[in-house]
């Protein structure tokens, strides 16, 4: 309901009093005196219409100012300087709804607080009412203020007053009981917010507000927290996360370290708006911790830079750090070996022992590198058996050579895998930065390079990069290209050596040993390709066309001349030699007991269950075999024990000069005492001149293969040789008939 309305207000700006406005009604008189009363009544009438029209035009300019002050939002009161009530507003009365048939113009606002307070309109006054009526009256009186008043029904209005120039108040009133709901909700938005959240000053950074969500995040109690700054949380020193311009993407891409309260660092993408915060300009950060993210992408980038197996760095990452430590020796003096290690024989042990132990292995190597070099030096893996070495600093083409003996010797330890003692050789071949390349890629296909001229030349070593190896290799490569295309077409062909039997004289067989018709390089002999066969796996396929065709001759020889082919480790590694044999023995119709297998130390040497099992089977089926080259290697004896050869093949290095080196004859003599008491058939090699085959027969040899006898011929001319010994048979020496 609208409250009484003022209708004589007692002070305004502009307008006239009221009081005393009313006009005095003029009596009639006659005469001169009743003329001058005329005049004078006219003159009040005169003046009354003034008057009305003054008032009617106060009235009006009253009426235009409520209009004025009703259409405000806010309520607003005129008090005078004793606080009594001049003025409102529809707003005002709406507001005080409940007290609102207390005001009247005159009235007391104290008295409507008073009432007011006694019905318990005002919550706050609760218990300590003259108290708090003291205090809002002398709030009232101050020059300007501005207060919350809650009211029991909920709402709460905020009281602005000021003094007047003539002593009077204007109170202004607004309900912001909508702004406190909201400002509410965001407390609790805030307060119980899962996501941390921290209020801090735009200025400075000080931490005005935080939530229970980051005070546990953090680790500090809400009252500690709000002692800090967010400088105070930075793990390093930087500008607040809201400085500078940034887009809502450039800010999450960002991330930040903060220090947890217990000095642990946290990472987070922060996301911050800016509000006014108790009138302060302040930024709201709301804190999202990626420490778990940014963990995975650094595992991640850890996977996709170093090898899984051994978590040394990858080849990749090996790439970027020689690059970085040619950009920093470019600036100082410094120098930088690329050593690159491969191991020996990996693939046996792979292939017998299974992946498990060559993984455990590999593993063990990468240990063992590593623990040899300096911190700033580096190890990587490059491949399944190939690991590269940086070494920095200052080193020289002899700090290189000191630090791969050293790796050589670590290698060369035998390694305890489960139940499997492993022992394993290793090569490396070295090249030296800026020499011999300056950029990654450069040197480490140098020192590859020198890794396989070691290989084939001093395996067990290392060996540097010399320039025209590239050349070399380049060669290879070539040679690799022909050697497949040869092999495919059918090009190469076995010559064949004779073996004599020392006590007849007669040939008692025949060493198959590949050869290559090369177009314009003539007769290629093996050494240069058996090898480069053996790199690429090309040797299978060779091996196999040796073994057929061999097979495919012999079984047109006479029925007491047996065949012997060389076969190489590489293809009992492939585990099929057992079927290839079958196969050729069947296509040939040649009998296993004709047939003769020459394999060397190496392959015994890796005393595998699956080589030996080979070896039996063969034997099983009637082929002998034979052990070629014995005593090139460093226990040759000990080999004999594993497996029990039919035949033992001394090396020519001791038939050389054997007529004038007693240590020879003594080794020759001692290996066919042991031969007798084996049962066990010893063939001496490379046989060249007449007194060497006569020690030979001095000593007992059985049986000699070489120059003397005969160079190894194209199978054409066998028959005619088989012929020719047939035809001298009870002739003079056997030896002299067969010189090629
Ligand atoms: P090897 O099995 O020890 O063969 C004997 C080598 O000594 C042959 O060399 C032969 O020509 C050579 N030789 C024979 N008598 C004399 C002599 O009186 N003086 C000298 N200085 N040398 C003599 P070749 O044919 O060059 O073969 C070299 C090696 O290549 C062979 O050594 C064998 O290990 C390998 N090889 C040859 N053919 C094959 C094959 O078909 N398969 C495999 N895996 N290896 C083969
Ligand atoms: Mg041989
Ligand atoms: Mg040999």
């Amino acid at each position: 309901m609208r409250p009484v309305r003022p209708t004589k207000p007692k002070k305004l700006n502009g307008a006239p009093r009221a009081r005393g406005s009313r006009p005095v009604k003029p009596t009639p008189k006659l005469g001169h005196r009743n003329l001058r009363a005329a005049a004078a009544v006219d003159e009040i009438a005169g003046k009354r219409a003034e008057w009305e029209a003054a008032i009617a035009d106060a009235k009006k300019a009253h009426d235009r100012l409520m209009e004025a002050i009703d259409i405000l939002p806010e309520g607003i009161v005129f008090l005078d300087s004793d606080g009594r009530y001049i003025l409102w507003n529809k707003k005002y009365a709406e507001i005080y709804n409940r007290s609102s048939d207390l005001f009247a113009p005159g009235a007391r606002l104290q008295d409507t607080i008073r009432v007011g307070v006694a019905r318990g309109d005002y919550p706050e006054a609760a218990g300590r009412e003259d108290a708090w009526i003291a205090e809002r009256l002398d709030r009232l009186f101050q020059p300007s203020g501005r207060h919350e008043q809650r009211l029991s029904d909920g709402r709460t209005i905020l009281i602005e007053e000021r003094l007047t120039g003539d002593g009077g108040i204007i109170g202004l009133r607004v309900d912001i009981t909508e702004l406190k709901q909201r400002e509410e909700s965001f407390r609790l938005l805030f307060d119980g917010n899962p996501v941390p959240m921290i209020v801090c000053a735009k200025d400075g950074g000080r931490v005005l507000g935080v939530n229970e969500a980051a005070a546990q995040h953090y680790g500090y109690s809400r009252a500690a927290f709000e002692q800090l700054s967010i400088r105070n949380l930075q793990a390093y020193e930087s500008e607040p996360p809201w400085a500078g311009q940034q887009s809502d993407e450039e800010q999450a891409a960002r991330t930040w370290k903060h220090v947890r309260a217990d000095g642990t660092l946290i990472d987070l993408a922060i996301y911050s708006r800016h509000l006014v915060h108790n009138d302060e300009p302040a930024v709201l950060l709301a804190l999202m911790d990626i420490t778990e993210r940014k963990r995975a992408e650094a595992r991640l980038a850890f996977l996709a830079q170093h090898d899984a197996l051994t978590g040394l760095p990858s080849r990749n990452l090996l790439r970027q750090k020689i690059d970085d430590k040619l950009t920093q020796m470019r600036r100082g003096s410094e120098k930088m070996a690329v050593l690159v290690l491969g191991l020996d024989n990996f693939k046996s042990i792979n292939d017998t022992l299974g992946h498990a132990v060559g993984d455990r292995l590999l593993r063990g190597v990468g240990k063992r590198l590593r623990s040899i070099l300096r911190q700033e030096d580096v190890v990587a893996r490059l491949n399944s058996d190939e690991f590269a070495i940086v070494q920095g600093g200052q080193a020289r083409p002899e700090d290189a050579a000191q630090l791969s003996r050293r790796l050589l010797e670590a290698i060369a330890d035998p390694f305890l895998l489960d139940t499997n003692t492993v022992t394993i050789g290793a090569t490396i071949g070295i090249a030296m930065a800026p020499n011999d390349g300056d950029d990654a890629e450069k040197l480490l296909k140098n020192a590859d390079m020198a890794l396989s001229r070691a290989k084939t030349e001093t395996r067990g070593t290392f060996s540097y990069f010399e320039s025209g190896m590239d050349a070399r290799a380049q060669s290879r490569r070539r040679v690799e290209m022909e050697l497949r295309d040869a092999i495919q077409n059918d090009v190469l062909q076995p010559h064949y050596q004779p073996l004599i039997d020392l006590a007849t004289g007669r040939i008692t067989g025949f060493e198959a040993l590949v050869r290559w018709p090369h177009p314009e390089r003539g007769m290629i002999p093996p050494s240069e390709f058996i090898p480069i066969a053996e790199e690429t796996g090309l040797i299978s396929a060779l091996g196999r066309a040796m073994l057929r065709q061999a097979c495919g001759h012999a079984a047109r020889w006479p029925d007491e001349v047996r065949v012997a082919v060389n076969m190489s480790p590489l293809q009992f590694r492939a585990g099929n030699v057992l079927s290839l044999v079958m196969d050729a023995l069947k296509q040939s119709g040649l009998p296993a007991s004709r047939l003769e297998l020459e394999i060397t130390e190496t392959l015994v040497l890796e005393k595998s269950g699956q080589v030996l099992a080979t070896l039996h089977a063969l034997r099983a089926l009637g082929v002998r075999i034979s052990m070629d080259d014995f005593g090139t290697g460093y226990s040759s004896l000990s080999y004999l024990r594993s497996f029990p050869f039919d035949k033992i093949k001394v090396d020519q290095s001791f038939i050389r000069d054997l007529a004038a080196n007693r240590e020879a004859q003594a080794i020759v003599r001692s290996i066919v005492s042991l031969g007798k008491g084996l049962g066990v058939t010893i063939t001496a090699e490379g046989v060249e001149t007449e007194a060497e085959l006569r020690c030979l027969r001095a000593e007992g040899c059985h049986e000699a293969q070489g120059y003397l006898f005969s160079r190894p011929r194209p199978n054409a001319e066998i028959i005619g040789l088989l012929q020719a010994q047939r035809d001298a048979a009870g002739g003079s020496s056997p030896g002299n008939a067969m010189v090629a």
